[in-house]
Order: C-alpha cells, then sequence, then structure tokens
C-alpha cells in the first residue's frame, strides 16, 4: 500500500538491470548481424566463384566440342586419306563414279559433308564435290581464302600425326575443313605426289545446335551482332586470321540459382534466432525488474500493514526536512498508537490483532492526503510526516484521523472489531533533527494516553512538550 508515484519517496526509478539487458540484447544483435554480414559476405565469394569456375567450364567446354568436332572430321577424313583405292579412283585414274559414290553423295547424304575435293600434287583440282555434286573451281576459291597456308604442312612435315583443320570462308559461308596427303597405307608419310584430300562440313545454325546438345552447351547460338560478353562467347578464326563468326550460349550461374535455396533458410534462422534471444533477454529483464520491485517492496515497506516502514520513513523524512527548511515551509507529525491493543490480542487472538492492524492502517492511509508519508513506527504505533501543514491543520487531520479509526469497524469471524487511537501531534521546527520532532510527538502522545487515551494532544510549541 503506497503512493510511490505521488509521495515524497525516494524510490529512483532504477532499471540498471533491464539498462544492461537492453544493452546486451543491443550486443548480441550487433554480433548477430556481423555474423550474418559476415556470413553473407562468405556465401556471395563462394557463389560467385562458383559461378565465375562454371563460367570458365563451359567456355572450354565450348572450345574443346569445336576441337572434337574438328578431330572427327580429321578421323573421316584419314579414312579415305590412308585408302591406295581412293589414290587410285581420285588422283591416278580419276573415276568420277566411283569418287561420287565415295567422297560426292555419299558423304553428302550420309555424313553432313558440303565440300570434298581431290587435288593432284601440281595443286590442281582433280575432283571436287559440293552439297553432293560435282563442281570445278571451287579449289581455287579457297586457295584464295588462304588455303595454301596449310598445304605445305600436310605435305612436308612427315610426323605430322593427324590431318590439318581450319575454319575457312567459301561464299559467305563458314566450313569447318580437314586436309590430308594422301598417304600409301600402313605407311605414315605422305604419297610422293603431293597430292591431298580435302572435306569441308558447313557451320550452320542447325550444326551448331547440334553440338550445343551433344556438349550440354545451353542454347549455343550464333551471336549475331549484339555485344556479347567475351566470357560467354566464342569467336571463330579463319585462315586469315580474321574473326568470321561468333558463337555465344547462356550462362549458367549454379550457385546463383540454387543460393536462394540457401539464403532464404539462412535469413529466416538469423530472424529466427534474433527473436528467440530478443525473447529471452525480455524475459529475463521483466523477471529482473519483478525481483528487483520485490526487494524494493521488502526493504522500504512492513510486510503485515503494506505501508512503509521505519527506515523507510526515516529516509523519506530526512529529504522532506531538507525541502522544509529550504523552502521554509511548514510540516507537521503525528505519532498514532492503538489504545489498549494488548486487549484485543488477549481476546481475539493474535490473529484478530494483526487483521485489525492492517485495517487500521489502510483506514489510515485512505483518510490522508497523497503527498502525507505514513509508516509503521512500531508495534501498533504509526507516525505520519504532513508535508507543508502547520500545526491546526495537523489537528485537524490529526482529530479527522481519529475519528475515522473510531468509527471503523472490522467484521473478523463474526466478531465486530473495533479500537481507537490516541495521536501525538507536533509541528516541525526550523533545522532541528528528525529524532527531536519525534521526542516531541512521542511526548505528545504520552500526554494523550494519560489524558484517557483516543484522542489528539499538541505538543508544547516552547518544550518537549
Ligand atoms: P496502550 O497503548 O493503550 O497503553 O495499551 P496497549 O495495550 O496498546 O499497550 P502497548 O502499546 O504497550 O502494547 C502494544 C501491544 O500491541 C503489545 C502487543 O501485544 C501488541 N502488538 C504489537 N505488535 C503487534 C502485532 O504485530 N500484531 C499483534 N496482533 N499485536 C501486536
Ligand atoms: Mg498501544
Ligand atoms: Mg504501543
Amino acid at each position: 500500500m503506497n503512493r510511490s508515484e505521488n509521495n515524497p519517496n525516494d524510490f529512483p526509478a532504477r532499471y540498471q538491470e533491464s539498462d544492461s539487458g537492453r544493452r546486451i540484447f543491443v550486443l548480441l544483435l550487433l554480433v548477430l548481424c556481423i555474423s550474418f554480414g559476415g556470413y553473407y559476405l562468405i556465401f556471395r565469394f563462394a557463389t560467385q566463384s562458383i559461378d565465375n569456375q562454371a563460367r570458365a567450364e563451359m567456355k572450354s567446354r565450348v572450345e574443346v566440342a569445336l576441337d572434337i568436332e574438328s578431330r572427327r572430321l580429321g578421323d573421316l577424313l584419314t579414312e579415305y586419306a590412308f585408302w591406295d583405292v581412293a589414290h587410285k579412283n581420285l588422283i591416278q585414274q580419276p573415276d568420277p563414279q566411283w569418287a561420287d559414290e565415295n567422297i560426292g553423295t555419299y558423304m553428302a547424304d550420309n555424313l553432313s559433308i558440303a565440300l570434298s575435293i581431290a587435288v593432284r600434287g601440281d595443286n590442281s583440282e582433280a575432283i571436287a564435290f559440293r552439297d553432293g555434286k560435282q563442281a570445278t573451281g571451287v579449289l581455287a576459291d579457297l586457295r584464295r581464302a588462304g588455303l595454301d597456308k596449310l598445304v605445305p604442312v600436310i605435305r612436308t612435315d612427315t610426323s605430322r600425326p593427324d590431318p590439318q583443320n581450319a575454319f575457312i570462308e567459301l561464299d559467305g559461308q563458314l566450313m569447318l575443313l580437314a586436309v590430308d596427303t594422301f598417304t600409301p597405307e600402313f605407311e605414315r608419310s605422305p604419297a610422293a605426289d603431293g597430292a591431298y584430300l580435302l572435306i569441308a562440313r558447313s557451320i550452320d545454325a542447325e550444326y551448331i545446335a547440334t553440338i550445343g546438345e551433344l556438349y550440354k552447351i545451353p542454347n549455343l547460338r550464333f551471336a549475331g551482332g549484339a555485344a556479347i560478353d567475351p566470357a560467354l562467347s566464342h569467336t571463330l578464326q579463319d585462315l586469315e586470321a580474321k574473326s568470321r563468326l561468333t558463337l555465344a550460349w547462356d550462362e549458367r550461374s549454379p550457385a546463383k540459382n540454387t543460393s536462394h535455396r540457401i539464403a532464404l533458410p539462412l535469413t529466416a534462422t538469423f530472424l529466427l534466432m534474433v527473436v528467440i534471444s530478443g525473447w529471452i533477454i525480455r524475459m529475463d529483464i521483466g523477471r529482473r525488474q519483478q525481483q528487483e520491485q520485490m526487494l524494493r517492496e521488502l526493504a522500504t515497506h512492513d510486510p503485515l500493514t503494506g505501508i512503509y516502514n521505519r527506515r523507510q520513513f526515516f529516509r523519506l523524512a530526512h529529504r522532506e526536512l531538507g525541502r522544509t527548511n529550504r523552502e521554509k515551509i511548514a510540516m507537521s507529525l503525528l505519532i498514532l498508537d492503538l489504545d489498549h491493543f494488548k486487549q484485543v490480542n488477549d481476546h481475539y487472538g493474535h490473529v484478530a490483532g494483526d487483521q485489525l492492524l492492517i485495517n487500521t492502517a489502510k483506514v489510515l492511509f485512505e483518510g490522508l492526503r497523497e503527498f502525507d508519508v505514513i509508516a509503521r513506527y512500531g508495534g501498533e504505533e504509526f507516525v505520519i510526516l504532513l508535508p507543508n501543514t502547520d500545526l491546526k491543520q495537523a489537528q485537524e487531520i490529526a482529530e479527522r484521523l481519529r475519528v475515522l479509526v473510531e468509527q471503523s469497524v472490522l467484521l473478523f469471524r463474526k466478531v465486530s472489531l473495533q479500537v481507537t487511537v490516541s495521536i501525538g501531534i507536533t509541528t516541525y521546527r526550523y533545522k532541528e533533527e528528525p529524532r527531536e520532532l519525534l521526542a516531541r510527538a512521542d511526548h505528545a502522545l504520552y500526554a494523550a494516553k494519560s489524558a484517557g487515551r483516543n484522542q489528539c494532544h499538541v505538543a508544547g510549541s516552547h518544550g518537549p512538550d
């Protein structure tokens, strides 16, 4: 029972614990944020390097795919160039029918070979097929496009293990070609006459799409004129070392594409951690505040009646005295002692006495103004500090309280309990000590008792009584 918000008490709102709780929470939040930031950076770095690696791997896959395609074309060519019958029917005694059946229609229809030419040692065209049909003048076009760069290599380099490959442009169409000298079967050196065979296939959209599918390169296509990331494109160089055609493909970002699956649970976990830690700290703050409140209550209040205890009374009295001195205002004090209280205990028991004490404290408390301070001074004695109150007002208050107590009836176990109170009244003298004030009020109380009880007595204004 107190009016802590209005009474001149000294309950500082000391929430140091809750402040530190808040600090811990902020610190925890900071640590969580920093670690989350750290995780995020590591995560980003990891996903970026995975994706960079995937990009580099895809680029080299395109190069490898083109290399394999070149080799496959070279292998096909080798089958014919290493065949003595082919040398005979294409160079020594050209047989157009044989040529058509073996390197003409057959190759065009079954192996997508767009160009096949047998060339004599003197660099003249023995026989040529274009799209399965016999053609003339193709060799001249190819030589203009740079074919002669390859020919000396195949003719002179006897250690050459493979046919030569190149991209070459013919009538605006880029082609992949393979060229090799005829080589007698079971030998590794070129035929003495220097004759060679050339086959080529068109690098068209269909072929590029097939390569994309075969080598799992997403959306491999001609780049067209659009600006293309060099990491996602590859330019085919022809024999003239001019960029002829650029291939492009779609980016495959395995980490980026799957990162949301990791980022989402990670963020959710982080938020959950913040919420849970906030909740735990909040609970802890609440519990500490409760404990603190309980300890404060215990330290300052009388456990039986709920009003201030004696120690708290002195603390508040000192403060109030200081203010009274500073502001030179009046202040009065009442000491109250219940009359014949021992008899209440004797007649009705200690429990009844306790209840009557509680009830009397309540009656007194409720009869006071908000800024008055009431405390349990001893067993059945109360003390009341009346700030900003002169003696006359104090007398009126004391009388009102006396009557209130007298009229109050407590029904306890079907028994009506009543008690009266004697009150000693005094008013504060400038700069005196609280104990002097109390001693004077006590004398007045003694006088009230002596005068027959249930009455108020004012201490003399010039002496102790
Ligand atoms: P009077 O003051 O009128 O002279 O008579 P009194 O009987 O009240 O005498 P006194 O003040 O000397 O005695 C106080 C009694 O109050 C003694 C004790 O039995 C009782 N008392 C003190 N504290 C408590 C308490 O906490 N509970 C109960 N039930 N009784 C208390
Ligand atoms: Mg008494
Ligand atoms: Mg007493």
